[in-house]
């Protein structure tokens, strides 16, 4: 049954949605606040999402960092955070928004393409499996709840190709829990260095990895290496290193 029909909001609200329950829902241009969602941000990114921003720019870990990208420590998990740089300090704007929508359309941040989905993880204690939890965020400005067609949350995943993404930010989730729990605090300073370079700096981990100068990497406990152009294959190399690196435990 779809309960989450538009009514006019003064505050955000998270209403939890079922995966297969329906809500209503549609954006693109001409609607009357098209890009008001692209302002007014604090947008994290995953390693995932720098990935996908670094190819479709064409840009360098350094370049894309001296543009687009600020990094810093999380303050909660002590591994470094990456998000994007405002192109206004003013309004905070993004720096891919245009006044014909997003210039990053086909490589956007997970996060941009669930909103106004938000969804969240449990592993069972059990058997390990991974459960998701899904929300519909509804805020003031947004219009998109007006009209246009339904789709479940699961159908939402799919048709913004979310998925890639989000399985990505389960394995951050994993590790961050990991860190928690086994080194709580701010990592040495080498090891920060094999934190930035395994979540954004791939093409230095590959450097060091197939020239075999990285640490702790001639170990049977890792998957043998990716070929060279596979950057997806890549990043879960590198979270599976750094895991094994930091912690010194298998994915
Ligand atoms: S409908 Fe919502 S998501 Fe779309 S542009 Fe407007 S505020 Fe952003
Ligand atoms: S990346 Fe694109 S969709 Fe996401 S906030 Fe920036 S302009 Fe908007």
């Amino acid at each position: 049954m779809e309960n989450n029909t538009a009514h006019p909001t003064s505050e955000p609200e998270l209403l939890a949605l079922e995966p297969d329950e329906p809500f209503r829902f549609a954006c693109g241009p001409g609607i009357a606040c098209y890009n008001q969602c692209c302002q007014d941000l604090n947008q994290a990114l995953t390693p995932f999402d720098v990935l996908e921003l670094r190819r479709y720019l064409k840009l360098s870990w350094q370049e894309i960092q001296e543009q687009h990208v600020m990094l810093y420590t999380g303050p909660a998990t002590g591994l470094p955070v990456a998000s994007l740089r405002f192109a206004s300090r003013a309004g905070r704007h993004c720096p891919f928004v245009t006044a014909q929508g997003c210039s990053a359309y086909p490589a956007r941040p997970t996060s941009c393409r669930l909103y106004p989905v938000a969804r969240a993880i449990q592993r069972s204690r059990i058997d390990g499996r991974i459960s998701e939890h899904f929300a519909l965020l509804k805020e003031p400005h947004c219009h998109g709840f007006e009209k246009g067609p339904t789709q479940t949350a699961r159908q939402w995943v799919e048709s913004q190709g979310a998925r890639a993404g989000l399985d990505a930010s389960d394995a951050m989730l994993e590790l961050i829990a990991l860190k928690n729990r086994l080194r709580p605090g701010p990592l040495a300073p080498e090891q920060r260095q094999w934190a930035v370079m395994a979540f954004y700096d791939l093409e230095q981990l590959k450097d060091q990895a197939q020239s075999g100068r990285l640490p702790a990497m001639n170990t049977d406990a890792l998957p043998p290496l990716p070929h060279r152009d596979d950057d997806h294959r890549w990043l879960s190399w590198a979270m599976a290193w750094l895991r094994w690196a930091l912690f010194g435990q298998q994915a």
